[in-house]
């Protein structure tokens, strides 16, 4: 004999009670029964012992059957037969109580065992298939949250699990920290080695990453070489760090790929969740902005997101914004420094150095938006427009004060980004022979940065440009890291002293020994040399005195608008 079906009547009535256990016990079917007269006393039981069935009345006087099907169907009771009973027949209410997830509905006159062990056998089934179903959901589910190539989690994962544990973090008041890292020149390692390379790499970052996350991190791939570790219930920040020296150190050892040994260098930008006063999304754009900094500072490395950082990015997407109008717009200017002989204290030539007119900020020096120029490539279209306006100026200075013009130079600086433009030896012809200017009235400033970068064609495009008879002078020398070498490989006849080593004059013994050595170094390769930075006569009368030509500095005057300049040194 099979075990008996045990069953469960949830019904406030007595007699409608005694009715159904009678029918049961007269069927065939071998069955139990346990009644409940209340929802509470029902779900009670149910949560205690097993039951094959519920049978469970529509009209409850504590709680409606539909709501005590919710409860059922929201415990563990699934593959239990929930069968609703009702005096009258309901079309609507059957189909309401079904689709809450009632195996059945049944007049109270029509229970009998036959039809109830079919609804368990049938709960039984639909459980079973019910159950499959969520199982391969489950697995896609798994599978859609899952990176291939690593067996991390992807970035759908990630932001899964990111919600949850924000989630949890404020519930709990716990700190979260987010670790977004990003591995250097991933690039250059997919054009050079090619992409199963690449994937190569990035299976071995993620295991060495795995290696080094606690049990308690999240760890995603969150697309091309870029991954993320959450670190939950961070009791110090500094946690975070040291993490994040780890990774560093962990994935700057050589990786092996093929036949070449690599060493790949990560940035890390870490965002803390503090007592929940973030959003999730606030997190992931922090430590992006965090990032960024790690890079700009020359990767390798980690950054903390701090409200200076986020101050810094959107000054620079401002700048960016508005640099791209200032052309447009017309608001640079260029303003002139003289260059002061140092036999005779006269003027022998000029620097143009830029400025911009900014409608909100005011006068801006190229400090606050030169680097930004630089990287966004707009300099290539502002240094056309330096050289133009500069050569302008000088031929309009020429007409006009012919006396004390005929002889000066006008030297304009130029940018590693401009140089690294194919077209700009002949941009500079074209805008001489447009402003019919001699090129020997034009000197080039470039800086020891330029020459480092790219030896070959700096050489080509710097030589053209020379043999056009224009003068190429070194700026800044002595702050970068060129190497006497250099001096011989370029066409430089013009060098300029730092204002480093001027303003060292009368205090530093050392530097002062190294600008006479320097100065002396210069002559003896036949150059003309500039002084940078002269502030005091001391200075000025120290630099006249080793040999340097010229004289350039606050001492003798400050940079000036056209006609101001013009006012005071060119007027005869
Ligand atoms: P630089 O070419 O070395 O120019 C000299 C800088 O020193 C100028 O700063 C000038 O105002 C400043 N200076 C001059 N005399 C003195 C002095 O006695 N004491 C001190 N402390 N400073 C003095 P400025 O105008 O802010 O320009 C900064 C840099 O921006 C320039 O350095 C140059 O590298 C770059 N720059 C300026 N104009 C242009 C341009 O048109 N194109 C490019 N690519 N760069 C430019
Ligand atoms: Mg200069
Ligand atoms: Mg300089």
């Amino acid at each position: 004999m099979s075990t008996p079906l045990r069953f469960l009547l949830i019904d406030d009535d007595e007699v409608d009670r005694h009715a159904i256990h009678r029918a049961l016990k007269q069927s065939l079917v071998a069955c139990e029964v346990v009644a409940a007269a209340t929802a509470a006393e029902g779900l009670k039981l149910a949560g205690e012992q097993h039951f094959d069935a519920i049978l469970l009345d529509y009209r409850l006087p504590d709680q409606d059957g539909i709501d005590v099907l919710h409860s059922l169907r929201g415990g563990r009771f699934e593959g239990v037969a929930v069968v609703m009973l009702s005096h009258q027949e309901d079309e609507t209410l059957a189909e309401r109580c079904l689709e809450a997830g009632a195996q059945d509905f049944l007049l109270k006159d029509e229970v009998n065992g036959r039809r109830l062990s079919r609804a368990v056998r049938q709960a039984r089934q639909r459980y079973q298939i019910e159950e499959a179903l969520r199982n391969s959901r489950e697995q896609l589910r798994q599978l859609s949250e899952r990176d291939p190539l690593t067996g991390l989690s992807n970035r759908r994962g990630f932001e899964m699990a990111l919600a949850k544990a924000v989630a949890r973090a404020r519930r709990g008041d716990e700190n979260l920290a987010l670790l977004l890292l990003d591995l250097d020149d991933f690039k250059s390692i997919n054009d050079t080695l090619g992409h199963d390379a690449g994937d190569l790499l990035l299976v071995e970052m993620a295991q060495r990453l795995s290696g080094i996350v606690r049990e308690s991190d999240y760890l995603c791939r969150l697309g091309g070489d870029e991954f993320v570790v959450l670190m939950t219930d961070l009791q110090h920040p500094d946690q975070a760090t040291h993490l994040a020296e780890r990774i560093v150190a962990a994935l700057q050892v050589p990786v092996q790929l093929g036949a070449t040994e690599q060493i790949i260098t990560t940035s890390i930008g870490i965002a803390i969740l503090e007592h929940g006063t973030n959003s999730e999304l606030d997190l992931l754009k922090s430590a992006d902005v965090a990032l960024y900094h790690a890079k700009r500072a020359g990767r390798n490395q980690s950054q903390f997101y701090s409200a200076a950082l986020q101050d810094a990015v959107e000054y620079r997407a401002r700048m960016k914004h508005d640099l791209v109008k200032a052309l447009e717009r017309n608001e640079f200017r260029l303003f002139y420094q003289a260059q002061i002989q140092s036999v005779d204290h006269r003027i022998g030539g000029m620097e143009a150095l830029l400025r911009w007119q900014h409608p909100t900020l005011g006068l801006l020096t190229p400090d606050a938006f030169l680097p930004i120029a630089e990287e966004t490539g707009l300099i290539v279209e502002i240094g056309h427009w330096v050289l133009q306006e500069g050569c302008r100026q000088l031929q309009a200075w020429k007409q006009r004060q012919p006396e004390t013009t005929h002889q000066l130079v006008l030297s304009m600086n130029l940018s590693a980004v401009q140089i690294r433009q194919s077209g700009l030896s002949r941009a500079i012809q074209n805008i001489l022979s447009e402003h019919a200017l001699d090129s020997a009235s034009l000197e080039l400033e470039i800086t020891e940065s330029v020459l480092i970068s790219d030896t070959h064609s700096t050489v080509a495009m710097l030589s053209a440009i020379v043999a056009q008879g224009v003068g190429l002078s070194l700026d800044d020398f002595g702050t970068g890291y060129s190497s006497l070498d250099h001096l011989k490989l370029f066409p430089i006849s013009v060098l300029k002293i730092d204002k480093g080593f001027v303003s060292a004059i009368g205090h530093e013994e050392k530097s002062e020994r190294l600008l006479v050595a320097i100065i002396a170094f210069a002559k003896a390769l036949g150059m003309k040399i500039i002084a940078e930075g002269v502030e005091t006569e001391q200075q000025a009368d120290f630099c006249r005195r080793h040999g340097c030509h010229l004289l350039q500095g606050y001492y003798f005057s400050r940079p000036q608008p056209a006609d101001e300049f013009e006012a005071l040194f060119l007027t005869a």
